[in-house]
């Protein structure tokens, strides 16, 4: 007998699940699609469970009103995941079913495969002799004629033919003489090109992750730069699937790094799709739907990609385990590395997370013991590691921020025929327009933050909240013309490179010079044929690249990262400089990065240069442990904002109190505070953060409030979120 009664997960900031009758003549499975009124409206929802009988009175119990799938669209093992994510973020079930979709399936699009429609000529179309005045006819007939008898041409060809193509063939297929098709469209990728015989090092990270192909295991695979982590995860998707099975690889920023997907397309043969934000909602639904239907052997993919359905799941990499983009930032705030490691557990499956620079937390996993360490400490080919130095800046002479010492080591290099790289992670010509008579700095009106100013399209821009405006002419506070850029950002230093080096050509790469569509590849293929001598970028340069001309790589405002007001900035500046490091001397010529310093004698930095990123990691996780900041304990945040700037504070405190008189185990509560950048994008922000030593005070505390929060006065007008394992305090 059907159960009469379905809990349906919607998208809405409630923590709950609603009740509804069940009357279709199918099984109600979790992970279905259902249409469902909701107040005044009609939604999609996902079925979580079934049951007799509800809370709700039977005669105020709604029926669903639509059935969109027989397959569940999220199978069990994803599901169970999905429910753990909403328990551990404490974020509302139906929302985190709902991320888990692609946009089209959440508006209750069908999940069959998108079909291509193709015509192919017989033998009795051969043999057909059109009139000699039916031009598009005779076209059509010659162009079907060309692929051969019996091979089918996509519409979509023949549609280039002429706008009457559809009436001129409806004929001839009404005759028999043309065969119209339907097919799924399964990309194939043929192309396998072999890869170099294997390196010690690699070849016993490949053998000890294939071995336990078939259970879970988690391994870190930590490579130095060019150590041929790629390669590694070559030949495990390879033995994977040799298998029969399919393998998620999640990357940080696939449209940053175009060069990875075509060496995986190079390599890897069968049906491999991507999943980024570069895909209009149609193609991410087709790509989707190829690998939950278990015809994708390979997804490659950004962090939402770790909630694809994968039937024959065998293997999860995740390549720069250690980026922050692999955390969502609002709404449903997960980790997708957190993440994977619990698919990679309820799947039975080893999960590899590669890396030259681990995040703390998984080097501290490493260090207990509970991931396996793999390491590659050698470049691949005649590579040697790069030589580093810091540069003293204090009381020398500056060019536009750049050290006397970098621009002699920038000519010698260009003099050797080799390219070199400068490095300032800022957008824009200067990131703030001073005042020189009262001191007032042009500021974004809607954040605390000043405006940068973008010289090339003379607009000053906020980088915080997008906001623009014109560059002024006067200073905005006392009317005088004395107004300076303080500070460099690409822009600025990618001039200043020009002007010193007339003869070479200067390339600029960052979220600017790259919005253009095609732009970023046209850009990074100068850069690796080396058309362009002077590389000028912010981290967009860091990203896996490869640039067989590199051999100097420059770094302007390293010291930013010593004094972060984060606990994780520290971290983030050493895997900064680390990554951009691994960009020069990739190839026969070594490399040489000169990071400039105005704290030379700073430990950390010292460290980093001279010990290298073990070294200094060790160090900073002793600071971690003393400041009990995570991996030494759980962090939470409970976030507040809104339009004016007393209710966020206030709002916290009135939680502060219910807080207090609840019986903590072992979690510290620190503020209300306002946030480190306490206005952005209009609104003011305030937080409370929870420090604690084991999950289960922190997630019984956590659970208290998403209970009792709702009920207090003010949580309407004061939007608020929680934060679990946050990356940034911001
Ligand atoms: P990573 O991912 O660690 O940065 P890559 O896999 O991109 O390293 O390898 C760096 C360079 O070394 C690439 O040009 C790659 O083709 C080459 N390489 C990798 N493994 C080998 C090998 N076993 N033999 C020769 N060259 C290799
Ligand atoms: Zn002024
Ligand atoms: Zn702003």
């Amino acid at each position: 007998m059907n159960p009469t009664i379905v809990q349906v997960a919607i998208p809405t900031p409630l923590h709950q699940t609603f009740d509804y009758l069940w009357q279709a003549p199918q099984a109600a499975v979790p992970g279905i699609r259902v249409t469902v009124p909701f107040g005044r409206r009609s939604v999609v929802g996902v079925v979580v469970a079934t049951a007799s009988d509800s809370e709700v009175p039977a005669n105020k119990l709604r029926a669903v009103t639509q059935v969109h799938d027989e397959q569940p669209v999220i199978p069990a093992k994803l599901f169970s995941m999905l429910q753990w994510a909403s328990r551990y973020y404490h974020h509302p079930i139906g929302d985190v079913l709902t991320t888990a979709l692609p946009v089209l399936l959440r508006r209750g699009n069908t999940t069959q495969l998108a079909q291509i429609e193709s015509f192919q000529i017989n033998q009795l179309g051969l043999q057909y002799t059109p009139a000699k005045n039916a031009s598009v006819q005779i076209a059509i007939l010659e162009r079907l004629k060309l692929a051969g008898v019996d091979v089918p041409v996509a519409a979509e060809t023949l549609a280039t033919i002429s706008s009457r193509w559809r009436s001129v063939i409806k004929p001839l297929v009404e005759q028999g003489l043309i065969e119209r098709q339907m097919q799924e469209q399964v990309p194939e990728n043929l192309s396998k090109q072999q890869g170099p015989e294997l390196l010690e090092e690699q070849h016993i990270a490949v053998t000890a992750v294939s071995e336990t192909i078939g259970q879970f295991k988690p391994f870190l695979l930590q490579g130095v730069t060019g150590s041929g982590k790629t390669e590694v995860y070559l030949r495990l998707i390879d033995s994977v699937l040799a298998r029969g099975q399919q393998v998620l690889i999640m990357v940080p920023e696939i449209s940053l790094t175009p060069q990875l997907m075509q060496r995986f397309e190079r390599r890897i043969s069968g049906c491999l799709v991507s999943l980024h934000s570069g895909l209009n909602d149609t193609q991410r639904l087709q790509n989707w739907l190829l690998a939950s239907q278990g015809k994708a052997n390979v997804v490659v993919g950004t962090r939402s990609s770790i909630f694809t359905p994968l039937p024959r799941l065998g293997m999860i990499i995740i390549d720069e385990e250690h980026d922050s983009s692999l955390k969502q930032q609002d709404g449903f705030r997960y980790h997708a590395r957190d993440l994977a490691l619990i698919r990679a557990r309820d799947e039975q499956c080893p999960i590899v997370l590669g890396t030259a620079t681990p995040s703390f937390e998984t080097l501290y996993n490493a260090q207990q013991e509970r991931f396996t360490l793999l390491r590659l400490q050698h470049r691949a080919g005649d590579a040697k590691p790069p030589e580093m130095a810091l540069l003293d800046i204090r009381r020398r002479p500056l060019i536009e921020g750049i050290s006397d010492r970098l621009l002699m080591a920038v000519e010698t290099t260009l003099s050797e025929g080799s390219q070199a790289l400068v490095f300032i992670n800022r957008r824009g010509f200067s990131p703030t327009l001073l005042c020189n008579d009262c001191g007032a700095c042009a500021d974004c009106h809607r954040c605390d933050a000043h405006m940068t100013v973008h010289a090339k399209r003379a607009r000053l821009r906020c980088h915080h909240c997008g906001s623009e405006r014109a560059i002024p002419q006067m200073c905005e506070s006392c009317g005088s013309d004395q107004l300076d850029n303080v500070g460099y950002g690409t822009e600025r230093i990618a001039a200043a490179m020009q002007e010193a080096f007339p003869d070479a050509t200067v390339a600029r790469i960052d979220r600017d010079s790259t919005r253009r569509k095609g732009e970023l590849e046209k850009q990074l293929e100068a850069a690796t044929r080396g058309d362009a001598q002077i590389l000028v970028g912010t981290q967009m340069l860091a990203k896996g690249h490869h640039f067989p001309g590199v051999t100097l790589v420059g770094i302007l405002d390293a010291d930013r990262g010593l004094f972060g007001t984060d606990f994780r900035a520290l971290e983030q500046m050493g895997q900064l400089i680390v990554q951009v490091a691994g960009r020069a001397g990739r190839e026969k010529r070594q490399g040489k990065v000169l990071i400039q310093t105005r704290n030379p004698d700073n430990e950390m930095m010292k460290l980093l240069v001279s010990e290298g990123y073990d070294a200094f990691a060790q160090s900073a996780l002793e600071e971690r442990e003393q400041a009990y900041w995570p991996p030494y304990s759980f962090v939470a945040l409970l976030r507040a904002e809104a339009t004016d700037s007393a209710s966020p504070v206030r709002f916290l405190k009135q939680i502060r109190q219910l807080i207090d008189g609840y019986k903590l185990d072992d979690v510290f509560v620190l503020g209300p505070a306002p946030a480190p950048m306490e206005r952005l994008g209009g609104r003011y922000r305030a937080q409370l953060l929870f420090q604690a030593g084991k999950r289960s005070g922190l997630n019984a505390l956590l659970s208290m409030l998403n209970r009792s929060i709702p009920e207090l006065e003010g949580a309407k007008r004061t939007r608020w979120s929680i934060d679990v394992d946050p990356v940034d305090l911001f």
